[in-house]
């Protein structure tokens, strides 16, 4: 009997053995998955598991359940909207709910953003906008060996072909892809921490990469401040000012995967705001529907898209099949109208003060290397891998849910953490790690 049967047998409504034997969970192995733990409902910041327990949520379902769950404004949004279409086509059909939104998006975006296209998911996002460089690039430089893309190590922007290729190529997917993969170039991650001294050399390696290849370089595509699942990095905004002279100087464009910052995650709107200077193309997804429903967009300016619709193909190649999804749509209108009334600024800000403090402990570990906190994002990040199953049912012992990577234990909760809730969280984070010294 292996480990997660014996879990099964044990304790058959937490742990279901059919899942186990049937269904891939991400990033699994079917041989000697992990535990996954049966969840029955979900509402505010806490998971209802099937044995009756009540966890605190520290993971936002992976940065998307900013409102936390079964939030009544977002199911009403989505049950008005099931009454009248749950999805009709968009090729030669509109609707209001993508209007709204999409005049909803604008009012917060870059001001230069003009255009909108819808995706399905934040990967097929970055593999829309990536096509948008290519096509602009092409569509302006009459060159179609301005092409490639280039990045930094360290990144993560999502699972799909292209999103792949721009993720970091040791710690990420590249490897087990071999030749499969196109090659990018990539630069070293800028060392320069978010709230530190920015270090000129930073820059250096991508000011010579783009001096020597921007003729075949047709953008950058940068996680501004914040690198989510490639290292929860935060580096110096100074590296976007700088990335954007240099795009300038050498016709480059520059993409934003805002995928996991947006929507007041860092404390700002969108984390370009840190630096104050705008992408040509930008990602958004995640928490752009509360966490109701995959959705994300790609925005743009209106030289980007007039520049697309001017070249050989004349349109922008892409159309999916459920592209502004209706009741996604009307769910993201809800999700931005309720951030918009709700001082979210206000409410993160808080949650970072308090997170610093209590993440603060942790510093005297002789397992944790570094301790960072930025908006409602907190990262402890230790010497050693951690064991993921260990530490997960140590969590779920003391009433969290955080799922860990590489060597990073961080939370992102969902903005209506209570005060209480958000201390007993970091605690019992803390304590697990402190636990593990003994
Ligand atoms: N970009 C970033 C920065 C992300 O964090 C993610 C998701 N973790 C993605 C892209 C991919 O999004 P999705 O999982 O919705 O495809």
């Amino acid at each position: 009997m292996t480990a997660e049967e014996k879990l099964a047998g044990d304790a058959p409504l937490l742990f279901d053995s059919w899942d186990r034997e049937h269904l891939w969970h991400p990033y699994t192995s079917t041989i000697n998955p992990l535990p996954t733990y049966k969840v029955v409902s979900a509402k505010g910041n806490r998971l209802q598991l099937a044995d009756g327990r009540e966890l605190i949520d520290g993971m936002s379902s992976w940065w998307c359940a900013c409102h936390g769950y079964n939030h009544p404004v977002l199911n009403e949004a989505v049950e008005r909207q099931l009454k009248s279409m749950s999805h009709v086509m968009f090729g030669g059909i509109t609707h209001e709910p993508a209007i709204e939104l999409g005049k909803r998006l604008l009012a917060i975006a870059p001001p230069s953003m003009h255009n909108i296209f819808y995706a399905d998911s934040g990967s097929v996002a970055v593999e829309v906008a990536m096509k948008m460089a290519v096509q602009a690039a092409v569509s302006k430089g009459g060159s179609h060996l301005k092409t490639n893309f280039a990045t930094i190590r360290s990144g993560y922007h999502g699972d799909t072909w292209n999103a792949m290729s721009v993720c970091d190529p040791v710690t990420g997917m590249h490897g087990a892809f071999g030749s499969a993969l196109p090659v990018r170039y990539f630069v070293p991650q800028p060392q320069s921490r978010f709230d530190g001294e920015w270090n000129p050399a930073d820059i250096h390696p991508l000011e010579k990469l783009l001096e020597e290849k921007h003729q075949e370089i047709a953008a950058i595509i940068l996680e501004p401040v914040v690198q989510g699942a490639g290292g929860m990095w935060f580096y110096h905004p100074e590296y976007l000012r700088q990335a954007r002279a240099l795009c300038d100087r050498h016709g480059v464009y520059l993409i934003f995967d805002e995928i996991a910052t947006g929507f007041w995650r860092t404390g700002k709107r969108f984390a370009w705001e840190h630096a104050g200077v705008e992408p040509d193309i930008m990602c958004v997804g995640k928490c752009l529907t509360g966490g109701y429903m995959t959705m994300a967009a790609v925005l743009t300016t209106k030289d980007v898209a007039d520049t697309i619709s001017r070249g050989e193909a004349g349109v922008m190649m892409h159309g999916p099949t459920f592209m502004a999804n209706p009741l996604a749509c009307a769910v993201a209108c809800a999700s931005i109208d309720l951030l918009k009334s709700n001082d979210t600024a206000g409410t993160v800000n808080a949650m970072e003060t308090a997170m610093k403090e209590l993440l603060a402990p942790a510093r005297q570990l002789a397992c944790v290397a570094d301790v960072r906190v930025l908006g409602s994002i907190g990262v402890v990040e230790v010497k050693e891998p951690v064991d993921v199953g260990r530490f997960q049912k140590e969590c779920v012992d003391r009433g969290i849910w955080v799922r860990p990577f590489g060597r990073n234990v961080y939370v992102m909760p969902p903005y209506v953490t209570p005060m209480e809730d958000l201390a007993v969280l970091c605690e019992e984070m803390v304590g697990i790690l402190r636990d593990s010294e003994k």
